[in-house]
This record gives C-alpha cells, sequence and structure tokens, in this order.
C-alpha cells in the first residue's frame, strides 16, 4: 500500500478523529506513530461513547505538535462520574499523544528513518541526513504531506 492510501485508510478506520482533515498535516515519515496512536485512541474510547478529535496536526521546528478536542458528547449532563472517566481518559490520550509527538519528533518527515533535528533552509526540520542535502527536498513539507479527505464530510 502506497503511503498515500495508508492515510486515507487511517482516515477512513476512524472518520470521526479527522473531522477537520485541513488542518492535520500527515507527513508520510510520521504514519507508524500516528497509526499506532490512533489505534490506541480508539481503543480507549471504547464504550465511552466520549467524543474526540484531531484539531490540529502540525510540525514545528522539526517537531510534531498534535492538538485534540476530548469530551462528554454534546447532549449529555455533566454528571461527576463522567466528568472524573473524562479526566482519567484525558490523562490516558495525552500520555499517548506526547509517546506519538516524540517518535514523530526523531523521524525522518519524509521517509520515516531515525533522524535528527537540523537546519534546513531557513527552518529547522527532522530530516534524514541525505535528504536535508537533496536540492530535491528543499521543501519537504509539501513532499511528505500526504492527501486526505474524510468521506464523513459533506
Ligand atoms: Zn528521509
Amino acid at each position: 500500500m502506497s503511503n498515500d492510501h495508508k492515510a486515507q485508510a487511517l482516515v477512513d478506520r476512524c472518520p470521526y478523529m479527522f473531522e477537520q482533515p485541513q488542518m492535520l498535516n500527515l507527513y508520510a515519515g510520521w504514519l507508524d506513530p500516528l497509526e499506532t496512536l490512533c489505534a490506541c485512541i480508539h481503543a480507549r474510547l471504547h464504550g465511552s461513547a466520549m467524543s474526540f478529535q484531531f484539531l490540529q496536526i502540525k510540525e514545528k521546528f522539526g517537531t510534531c505538535r498534535i492538538y485534540f478536542h476530548l469530551g462528554l458528547p454534546r447532549s449529555e449532563p455533566e454528571a461527576e462520574a463522567r466528568l472524573r472517566e473524562l479526566a482519567i481518559l484525558r490523562e490516558a490520550v495525552e500520555s499517548d499523544i506526547e509517546t506519538a509527538q516524540t517518535a514523530c519528533g526523531s523521524r525522518c518527515m519524509v521517509c520515516g528513518r531515525d533522524s535528527t533535528t537540523r537546519v534546513h533552509g531557513a527552518a529547522l526540520a527532522t530530516l534524514f541526513e541525505r535528504h536535508g542535502l537533496s536540492e530535491r527536498l528543499r521543501d519537504p513539507w509539501s513532499l511528505a504531506k500526504l492527501p486526505i479527505t474524510n468521506g464523513a464530510q459533506p
């Protein structure tokens, strides 16, 4: 399966997480940790009826930043037990996200090889050394970004 297909398959498995696809930068090198993250969050949410979605996934200074919304379903009253359940869930999801951000931050955003963050043009990027020197990779952000659409969207 190509990376494009893998990214779209990830969205299709958990479309509720990807309701704002235009805000979510899925870079090819991040696919494995993001797949793990989604599977993990999906399993944690199971049976809880909590609402979860990614608000933003982006690269900044060579690191990965993931922002999300987690809450009770909109129509549900804020019962104390449920809020407690939500707080525990939030802590677990934050830890999953931390793990994914750390993993993404040490991988080449293009190919996923173990890499360090370095100066790339006017910015910082986490790129495999040979990629960092390649002319073709002058804009690794565009090159590595996988197109996704959300079929659940109008
Ligand atoms: Zn690479």
